[in-house]
């Protein structure tokens, strides 16, 4: 029963981590657990609601087999170095071979301090965690990679922020949390030794078919930047902003990590932005792939001396694998939104891509709702008599489109990329808000109707609908 841990990460040089044991929690209570990434995980669904199970996910006590560590990372946030970031309200218990063969982390959000803590209190409020549970489970039901909620714990105690929270832990599931600045953390210590560890264990652990690559290193910075530039091309098309692409936020796994300040967006506009510090739009949702491409150009710069022994080398070679970011993610773009669009594949790219271009500049003029815009579009090309296109979008645009699609019918593949049901802001803060008030009704209702984002469901018509203009979130912080 329980959790079969393994610790290959806490076996590797000291320096890696710091080994700590979670803080523990006055009287906690499960709130959510996630059945079905159980079984994925190996682990008995029934053992989930069990005093056990509450015991391990609040961290009042240290599972058999794990062991603890909090891990070192450096990163860039907002583009300013930080040398010392880490694990400092998050603790690592240990990893599982999933039914698959692969290797995930189970690791404690909010927890307590660590070493990395540096002012912190290595807490979280519970609303972050709630955000976190629906927005990642709702991410994974759209088809991104991301990581995983296993699990949501109130901890019956307060924790001081803006206004004094009730506290939470969330037990988040990862392939794994070395990020970007984690590589950054040994490259500013100049421990290339270091920097070849953690490469050949990403290698074994992510991109087992590098390690017979002419140069493994350069094959995993190669797959690291084809894996970004995914998630990046997945997450456009769906109106999803991460909100603080740090390097620190950035794993080399290829999984969308860390929801803090992140949204879907309901009406359109590509420089929409969710953190209120995000002054200059860097992290706005147009600039993903240029700050995607910026957060790898600082990883292959913490690998140049594992890339060649010349360093003019190096940085050819690093050059040229950056240089094929920009094509793996147009490609996945586009076609995401051809299909969403429907558009005959008869076109060629660049007809396309002028039509999309278009498309978006109309959205962002009429102020149209992004994810209706597309739920309308499909039943329109489904001749469905409920869609009200016409009324949100000119009759030119509609003209233009029907000159575009593709002949037959199309709409199982256009309803396929367009999700009906998007974890919106206004959503998440109404059941967070609930939350606080001892009522979680909201919260479970929605993250089972994020289960199944495409399936219509009358049941839940309520929650496909734009938030009125008082109801609009205008920045998630990520005050945990
Ligand atoms: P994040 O905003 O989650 O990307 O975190 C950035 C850094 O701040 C990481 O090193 C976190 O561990 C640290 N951090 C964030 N919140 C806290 C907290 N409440 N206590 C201690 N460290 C924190
Ligand atoms: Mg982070």
């Amino acid at each position: 029963m329980g959790i079969p841990f393994q610790n290959t990460y806490a076996h590797l040089p000291a320096r890696f981590f710091s080994k700590q044991n979670p803080a523990g929690a006055p009287e906690p209570v499960l709130i959510r657990t996630n059945p079905a990434l159980a079984k994925e995980l190996g682990i008995d669904p029934s053992w989930l609601n069990s005093p056990a199970a509450c015991a391990t996910f609040s961290g009042n006590e240290i599972p058999e087999g794990a062991e603890p560590i909090a891990k070192a990372y450096a990163g860039h946030q907002f583009g300013g170095f930080v040398p010392q970031l880490g694990d400092g309200r998050a603790i690592l218990l240990g990893e599982v071979v999933d039914i698959h063969g692969m290797r995930r982390d189970i690791q404690l959000k909010g927890s307590g301090r660590t070493v990395f803590s540096r002012g912190g209190d290595g807490k979280s409020a519970l609303g972050p965690v709630l955000r976190e549970y629906l927005v990642s489970e709702a991410m994974h039901a759209l088809g991104v990679p991301t990581t995983r909620a296993l699990a949501a714990v109130y901890t019956g105690e307060t924790v001081e922020r803006e206004e004094p929270a009730p506290g939470g832990i969330f037990t988040r599931v990862a392939s794994s949390h070395i990020r970007v600045g984690t590589f950054q953390y040994f490259a500013a210590r100049q421990d290339n030794e270091a920097i070849r560890i953690l490469t050949d264990y990403c290698i074994d652990r992510h991109y087992p078919q590098a390690a017979d690559a002419k140069n493994p290193a350069l094959a995993f910075l190669e797959n690291v930047i084809q894996s970004q530039a995914l998630i990046v091309a997945k997450w456009l098309p769906l109106g999803f902003i991460h909100g603080v692409m740090n390097t620190d936020n950035c794993a080399v796994s290829g999984e969308t990590i860390d929801y803090g300040p992140c949204a879907f967006m309901d009406t359109f506009h590509p420089d929409k932005v969710f953190s209120f510090i995000d002054r200059n739009g860097r992290y706005a949702w147009g600039n993903q792939p240029t700050i995607a491409h910026w957060n790898l150009t600082r990883l292959a710069e913490t690998l140049l001396p594992i890339l060649d022994p010349s360093p003019e080398r190096a940085k050819e070679l690093a050059q040229a694998a950056l240089e094929k970011f920009i094509h793996h993610f147009q490609s996945i773009y586009l076609d995401r939104f051809s299909k969403k669009l429907g558009l005959s594949e008869l076109l060629d790219p660049d007809t396309r891509m002028a039509f999309l271009k278009s498309t978006l500049g109309a959205l962002t003029k009429e102020s149209i709702d992004f994810t209706l815009f597309f739920r309308h579009l499909t039943l329109f090309a489904k001749h469905d008599a409920r869609s009200n296109l016409d009324q949100m979008i000119n009759e030119r645009w509609i003209s233009d489109w029907e000159s575009m699609r593709k002949s037959e019918n199309y709409s199982a593949i256009m309803q396929a990329h367009s999700p009906i049901l998007i974890p919106r802001n206004h959503r998440i803060e109404e059941a967070i808000q609930a939350a606080y008030q001892n009522d979680f009704s909201l919260f479970h209702r929605l993250a089972d109707a994020l289960t199944k984002p495409f399936d219509e469901n009358p049941a839940y018509a309520d929650l496909e609908l734009a938030p009125h203009p008082e109801q609009c979130v205008k920045n998630t912080f990520c005050g945990t």
